[in-house]
């Protein structure tokens, strides 16, 4: 549930508010809004009573959170996350670009893919470093090579990095090296990653599996969240059906979906979801008109040539295309490109909003 504190109530209220929270063995999630402190006092379901809260110092109402997942929910918090990604922003107004290659193939690919995608319009850098692969001999990433490139494209471009983690183990050794840490599609249900990036609090991007409901996307959201990391953004990436003339079906009701059930911010790739580069443009469109806050999208300086993904990759001159395409349809709906940031130094972790108490 809920626990909605009166505008203006004192530090001193909200700690004793939580501390009853803690004594009957439920979490308390601290949301701090322009005017009121929002409690969330979450529990394993055995029932609360809430006129044990109602008569605090400083309460005004009790809600119930009505869906399975509470922190993530808009019910919890009302107003879009906003997530930093070194002086941009995402789920904001403006939409969000993420570019650049499946896998970081060497550093030549990967530097000239930065600048390509920086020059086009790109708000990130992607590229993997340990690579998920179907097939247990296809090329599994450079790994902290492909790290170290990340950070050297990262400090040329200007550009913020995306890049997947697959391990708990891998975490700390990325952080140092990436602004977001991407959870992929297949590992969107492995619950001690979930648990260890949100207790690690550095940016993630999480994908929806490719079986999964939005639902469970939302309650892998709400495992990090549950840890202490409210830095998500959402990514649709297509989902498996019985239609096999792409590689994935794009759920493209999935971004309204979300954007009404969730605060969090949501992206679509529509790499994944199509795996043809002749469809990749139309379904970025797509989304974008549909609501999502920006995209992920694959480019390769020569997709003949790529170690993973090549079909679905375009190459820099078509993504330029896309970018113009994008920006036209995001100006339509009134939103357009979010501006560019300047770059830190430093991998900037956001002020946090909820705290885990
Ligand atoms: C990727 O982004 O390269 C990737 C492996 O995506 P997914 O996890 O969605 O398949
Ligand atoms: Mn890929």
């Amino acid at each position: 549930m809920m626990i909605i504190m009166r505008t203006g109530a004192s530090k001193k209220e909200i700690k004793h508010v939580v501390d009853r929270v803690k004594q009957y063995g439920l979490r308390a999630h601290i949301s701090t809004g322009d005017e009121r402190t929002v409690i969330g006092a979450i529990g394993d379901g055995r029932p609360v009573y809430r006129d044990q809260f109602l008569h605090l110092p400083g309460v005004d109402r009790i809600l119930p959170i009505s869906r399975p997942y509470k922190l993530a929910s808009r019910e919890f918090r009302q107003k879009n996350t906003i997530f930093p990604l070194n002086g941009s922003s995402v789920g904001g107004d403006g939409i969000v670009i993420i570019a650049g290659p499946c896998a970081v193939e060497s550093r030549k690919q990967l530097l000239e893919t930065a600048h390509a995608v920086k020059e086009a319009g790109a708000h990130a850098l992607r590229g993997g470093a340990f690579k998920p692969r179907t097939s247990p001999y296809s090329f599994q990433g450079l790994e902290e090579k492909g790290l170290e490139y990340l950070a050297e494209a990262r400090q040329q471009t200007g550009l913020p990095v995306v890049s997947e983690v697959m391990r708990e183990e891998q975490i700390d050794l990325m952080a140092d090296y990436v602004d977001v840490l991407q959870i992929g599609a297949r590992n969107m249900q492995n619950f001690a990653l979930l648990h260890a990036v949100g207790e690690s609090h550095h940016p993630v991007l999480l994908k929806r599996g490719m079986m999964a409901k939005v639902d469970e996307l939302l309650m892998a959201a709400e495992y990090i969240l549950s840890h202490g990391n409210q830095n998500i953004i959402l990514c649709e990436r297509g989902i498996r059906t019985f239609e096999t003339s792409t590689r994935n079906t794009t759920d493209i009701n999935s971004i309204p979906v979300l954007k009404e059930s969730t605060h969090l911010p949501v992206i679509l790739d529509p790499s994944h979801a199509t795996g043809n580069w002749a469809y990749v443009t139309a379904i970025a469109r797509a989304g974008i008109a549909a609501g999502a806050d920006g995209l992920m999208i694959e480019v390769h300086l020569h997709p003949e040539d790529a170690l993973s993904d090549g079909g679905q990759s375009l190459k820099p001159e078509r993504f330029v295309e896309l970018v113009h395409q994008v920006k036209a349809i995001s100006e339509a709906i009134g939103r357009g490109l979010a501006p560019h940031g300047e770059l830190k130094q430093q991998v900037d972790i956001p002020a946090q909003t909820i705290l885990r108490i």
